[in-house]
Parts: C-alpha cells; sequence; structure tokens
C-alpha cells in the first residue's frame, strides 16, 4: 500500500468559515506540454449514476506521451487526471442499476457518447462530437480513484487477470478496425506495425477468420507478431516487404492492408501493398502530415477506412474474445510499476528512442 497507509484525512480549505476535511489521493495530472506532475489531489466526489473505483492497474499509452509531448491535442480539460486505459474494483456505487456491484472488478469503457446526437443515432457513436473520454477530458485513471458512470462499467469474468485488462482499451480499438473492415473469413490481411495496437489488431483479424501478415521493421516486433499467430512475418528492414506480399498472395497481394504504425511513410505502403480494389484500413495517428499519392488510390480503386478509437459494443466484444482466449493481452504487459514511479519508469521510458515496450502498467499499490 506504500503511500496509501500514510496518507491520512487532511485539512482542507477553508469555506464559509466550515472546515472542508478532505480525503487526498496521488493522481498523475496534465498540467499542459511537457508538464506532468504526480500530486496530492482529491478523491473524486460520486455522482448520480456512477461509481467510485478503486484502480487496481492502469496502462499508458502512446497516445499519452504524444499528449505529454505535443498536446494538448485530445485533452480538452486542462488540468485533467490521465490514464485512460484502467481498471479497477467497485467502492461505492450511487444509484446505478446496471448488474453492477459494490466489490466487482471491473474495466472502465472509457468513452462517453451523448446517445443524441446524428451519429450516435445512426450507430456511428466512435464519430460522435460530444464524445468524452476518460484521461482525455474526464478525469482518468492514472491514479488512485476515478468516478465513472455505473453502466460504462464492465464486470470482468475471471479469465482476464488484474493486470492485464488495462489492454482491453487498445483492444477495443482493434476491434473495432475489424468491425469497421467489413473483413470475411479467408481474406487475407496484412497488419503494418506491431506495436500494442498492431499486435491486438492482427489477433482481431485472426479471430475474425483471415489469413494475417505482420510487417515490421524491428525484430522484437515481429517476433511478437509470431508468438501471438501471425501466418507469415515480414521484415520490411529488408526493402523488399511489398514483393514478399505479393508472393504470399499468389502475385495478387493483400484484400487488406491495416496501417497502424502512424509512419510518415506507412500510409504510402500501405496504398503501395494493397490489392487492386483491395481495402486499406488507417487505424494509426499521425503525428507528422503522411505522405500518400493519391492517384494510386484512384489508379487501384482502392477503398479507404478510417478507424478510431471505438464505439458501442466494442468494449464489450473485447472483453469476450479475450476471457475465451481468442486475444491474448499478458504477452504485451512489458513491465509493471508502482503509481508513484509513473513518470521517472513510465512516461520516460515510453518516451525514450530507445522505446523497448509495449505497454507499462502502473499500480498505485504496487
Ligand atoms: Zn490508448
Ligand atoms: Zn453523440
Amino acid at each position: 500500500m506504500g503511500l496509501m497507509k500514510e496518507r491520512g484525512r487532511i485539512s482542507g480549505p477553508q469555506y464559509h468559515g466550515k472546515s472542508l476535511r478532505t480525503d487526498m489521493m496521488r493522481a498523475l495530472v496534465y498540467h499542459g506540454r511537457n508538464d506532468i506532475r504526480l500530486d496530492q489531489v482529491p478523491e473524486p466526489e460520486i455522482g448520480p449514476g456512477e461509481a467510485k473505483i478503486r484502480i487496481t492497474n492502469t496502462s499508458i499509452c502512446a497516445t499519452d506521451i504524444e499528449e505529454w509531448k505535443y498536446g494538448p491535442t485530445y485533452i480538452t480539460s486542462v488540468p485533467t487526471v490521465m490514464g485512460h486505459e484502467v481498471s479497477g474494483r467497485v467502492e461505492q456505487i450511487r444509484d446505478g442499476s446496471s448488474g453492477i456491484s459494490v466489490g466487482d472488478r471491473v474495466m472502465v469503457d472509457n468513452v462517453l457518447v451523448c446517445g443524441t446526437c446524428f451519429w450516435c443515432l445512426s450507430g456511428h457513436q466512435a464519430t460522435c462530437p460530444n464524445m468524452e473520454v476518460a484521461g482525455l477530458g474526464r478525469d482518468g485513471g492514472l491514479a488512485e480513484f476515478m468516478t465513472w458512470p455505473v453502466d460504462h462499467l464492465i464486470e470482468l469474468p475471471d479469465g482476464v487477470k488484474d493486470d492485464e485488462a488495462p489492454l482491453l482499451e487498445p483492444t477495443t480499438v482493434a476491434v473495432h478496425a475489424v468491425r469497421r473492415s467489413g473483413v470475411c473469413v479467408g481474406d487475407s490481411v496484412a497488419v503494418l506495425g506491431v506495436g500494442t495496437v498492431g499486435a491486438l489488431t492482427l489477433q482481431a483479424f485472426k479471430a475474425a477468420g483471415a489469413v494475417v501478415y505482420a510487417v515490421d521493421v524491428r525484430a522484437s516486433s515481429l517476433q511478437m507478431a509470431a508468438r501471438l499467430g501471425a501466418d507469415e512475418v515480414v521484415d520490411a528492414s529488408r526493402g523488399d516487404a511489398g514483393d514478399r506480399l505479393g508472393d504470399l498472395t499468389g502475385g495478387i497481394g493483400p484484400d487488406f492492408v491495416v496501417e497502424t504504425a502512424g509512419a510518415v511513410r506507412t500510409p504510402l505502403d500501405a496504398f503501395d501493398w494493397v490489392r487492386r480494389a483491395g481495402t486499406v484500413v488507417l487505424v494509426g495517428i499521425y503525428a507528422a502530415k503522411p505522405e500518400a499519392d493519391f492517384n494510386v488510390i484512384v489508379g487501384k480503386e482502392i477503398r479507404v477506412i478510417g478507424s478510431v478509437a471505438a464505439g458501442t459494443g466494442d468494449m464489450r466484444a473485447a472483453v469476450k474474445l479475450v476471457a475465451d482466449g481468442k486475444i491474448r493481452l499478458e504477452e504485451l504487459v512489458s513491465e509493471r510499476i508502482s503509481l508513484d514511479r509513473v513518470i521517472p519508469d513510465g512516461f520516460e521510458r515510453m518516451a525514450s528512442e530507445s522505446k523497448d515496450v509495449f505497454r507499462i502498467v502502473v499500480s498505485p499499490d504496487a
């Protein structure tokens, strides 16, 4: 428990002559670009229909690093408690009735949509303009506690371990990409980039019945892809990845190329390598403007699909796929650290040039 044991009730500010006493907690707070701090903040107050969650594990995402170094991009209010890949245990519930009880192990379904706009009502919740996301627009889970609508908590089945559970969030991104793609059983899919999202995407496409080729320049990523069930791995550092993909598909090219690397050149590779009249799914978030030759898209009649975050139902599907062993998360947990070390051992390491980790999982109690 570390600090938790020493943390007592401390005096809050004086309002209207009354002394307000507030429980304090540790939280990683985003104060602006290049300014994140492990602060002592008041524990969140539970609102109607919400649960208070004692956080067990939160993973650090590349998006968190981008917000820290180049943001705020998706962070809509500052200061905000970071962390959008969150699991925990329900501590308290205020008038919610969704089958969730105090003591349940839960995953935070971190995307809240309005449910009333044009996009929500037409089944495209991932593009709701009123979307709020834990750790970006509302206080998230790199903390000891958070509050969240109880109807957006998903009970974790026994098959999902505590410390791998936060990776269910990037799994929803992979599930969403598969659903957006319209892939059919037996189709060939090349996944470009085997970072965490790529590794989950390749497993999600396998679960959908596709033949999956993993493409990366890093040997460690290709080894991971092979371990996670890629049908073939293609080393793009050799410069002939397009030819290899051609050979693997009888000279035609993959039916789908799914771009998860988010690099400047990888969308161009995707358009070059996909078969004529094939589909490119763009999942990567591009820090710099990518290169693309639009004549290739026109000339090959490529269908281009963007896929972002997740929609309603994707999280439940992700939980089921993991619980059933169709998608494996454990291999992608590279490191477990305590919240006290989140900046030096978590954010600094994820931001380093020689990043050698998939996900780092942070626990308040570690
Ligand atoms: Zn993320
Ligand atoms: Zn909406």
